[in-house]
């Protein structure tokens, strides 16, 4: 398989991939070492993640640069990530022992009744490329401190990304079949998912998804999807608009869009339309377009070629459909792959820009008359990840909300993921948990203990 860099198209690093009989090689290594990994004391496992998470943090400025290498993400925002990531490895630290605790339910004449949690077993994680230290750390931290073993498949996009987090972790001593890593594209995520493994834990689009869930599903594997979004926030008319724009823009441009929680579609209350829409074109405009690899970029180039072209029939679309191109509109005639930061006005649902997953530097912007259709539009999708509202009133956003059907919600913030909770998609965007509490059950099965000590 061939590594390029997305900012220049030029190949990077050329690297074997793994065959049906590697994966299934790694597979036996994995299943061979479960047993004697969960049979360690948790503060051995707890040791060795926690020297993972200082290895990230020591080894920051190099894996970003690779991450931006590999798929493009300005450095700035790869810092961020990796930055993050340690803090959500401490809240698995600090949870995973509650969650373990042995649970007595019953104690009467004579009978007792408990629960513990067991691990699963060996657990395949076929992993994405858009937020690779989150979106892995989230399925393998949790997976290896309570006793699983882990094939880890990064994407094809984020091999480097993949290959350096299998060396930290052998570094931090996780033993070298507790954490193995996985080379290769689709067929070989395919390969894999055909394993005996205990569970899939799967992140990247509803098409895979659903490929995934048709091959496991039918051997009863345990399945958890976290799939894509068409996440939508509403801006009420009592808004401050300027920091509203800004902070909505932010969320609809940061990664080039690239999140799973990405906002996707903004409807804007009429009041304050006119005004929210200068005002986000004027902070979409701010935003420095160049090399990944300047600490000035805000957005870059699109991991993936093929994205440009669906970016373009998206804009197009919605011009046919009576859409204003206020900004952008286009690629960026430049090596790699590029587009400009693009805003439509004008948008309605007749659009693919508001019922499909963009995945890219473009928005829709849709007028509405009041909260009750911002409501009813929120929940024309098949997605249910996030949504978001903006107003100063608690209540009335609070109100709005409850009614949407998706996974997490914001007030007054977009764009946003916290290890204390759980993150779940609802519809098209997933099935399952992870974070929070869920998020390390999620890796566990209960066994009943019914004791009867002799009369
Ligand atoms: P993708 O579905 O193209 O690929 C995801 C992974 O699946 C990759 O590792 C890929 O190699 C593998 N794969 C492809 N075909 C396969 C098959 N037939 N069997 C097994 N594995 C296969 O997605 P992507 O482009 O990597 O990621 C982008 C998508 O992920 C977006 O839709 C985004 O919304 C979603 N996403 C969701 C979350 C979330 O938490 N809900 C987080 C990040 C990304």
């Amino acid at each position: 398989m061939k590594v390029t860099n997305p900012s220049t198209g030029v190949v990077i690093r050329e690297l074997p991939d793994d065959g049906p009989a590697e994966v299934a090689r790694k597979h036996d290594r994995a299943r061979r070492a479960q047993p004697g990994w969960a049979a360690r004391p948790y503060e051995e496992r707890a040791s060795a993640i926690r020297r993972f998470r200082d290895l990230l943090a020591r080894r920051r400025d190099d894996l970003a640069r690779t991450l931006t290498s590999e798929m493009g993400k300005p450095i700035t925002q790869s810092r961020n990530e990796l930055d993050a990531t340690p803090g959500r490895i401490d809240f698995f630290l600090e949870a995973t022992p509650g969650v373990l605790r042995e649970e007595t339910v019953l104690r009467r004449e004579g009978l007792e009744e408990a629960i513990t949690l067991e691990p699963l077993g060996v657990v395949a994680n076929v992993s994405a490329w858009n937020y690779p230290y989150f979106v892995g750390s989230n399925v393998f931290v949790p997976a290896l401190l309570t006793g699983n073993t882990v094939l880890y498949k990064p994407s094809e996009y984020a091999t480097l990304t993949g290959l350096a987090i299998g060396d930290l972790m052998g570094e931090a001593g996780v033993p070298e079949d507790a954490f193995v890593v996985v080379t290769g594209a689709g067929p070989t995520g395919a390969s894999l998912v055909a394993q005996p493994v205990e569970a899939v834990f799967f992140t990247g689009s509803y098409a895979t998804g659903r490929r995934i869930a048709a091959e496991a599903g039918g051997r009863l594997v345990r399945l958890n999807l976290e799939l894509g979004g068409k996440d939508p926030v509403y801006v009420a008319d009592d808004v401050e608009v300027q920091t509203a724009a800004a902070s909505v823009a932010e969320g609809a441009f940061y990664n080039a869009g690239q999140s799973c929680c990405a906002v996707e579609r903004v409807y804007v209350h009429e009041a304050v339309h006119d005004r929210f829409l200068d005002s986000f074109v004027e902070a979409v405009r701010g935003y420095v377009v160049g090399d990944p690899m300047d600490a000035q970029t805000f957005i870059g180039p699109l991991a993936r070629p093929a994205q440009v072209a669906l970016l373009e029939r998206q804009v197009e679309d919605a011009r046919a459909r009576g859409g204003r191109i206020r900004l952008g509109g286009k690629r960026i005639d430049r090596p790699g792959a590029w587009f400009e930061p693009t805003v439509v006005a004008g948008a309605n649902h007749s659009m693919e820009l508001m019922r499909d997953e963009t995945f890219g530097p473009l928005i829709g912007i849709q007028r509405v008359s009041g909260d009750e259709e911002a409501v009813g539009l929120m929940n024309d999708t098949p997605y249910g990840l996030t949504a978001g509202v903006y107003s100063p009133d608690r209540e009335r956003a609070r109100g709005i909300l409850a009614r949407v059907n998706s996974g997490s919600v914001y007030w007054n913030c977009c764009d946003r993921v916290s290890p204390r909770l759980p993150w779940s998609g609802r519809g098209h965007s997933g099935l399952g948990a992870t974070l929070g509490r869920e998020g390390i059950r999620a890796f566990l099965q209960p066994k009943a203990w019914h004791l009867r000590p002799p009369v």
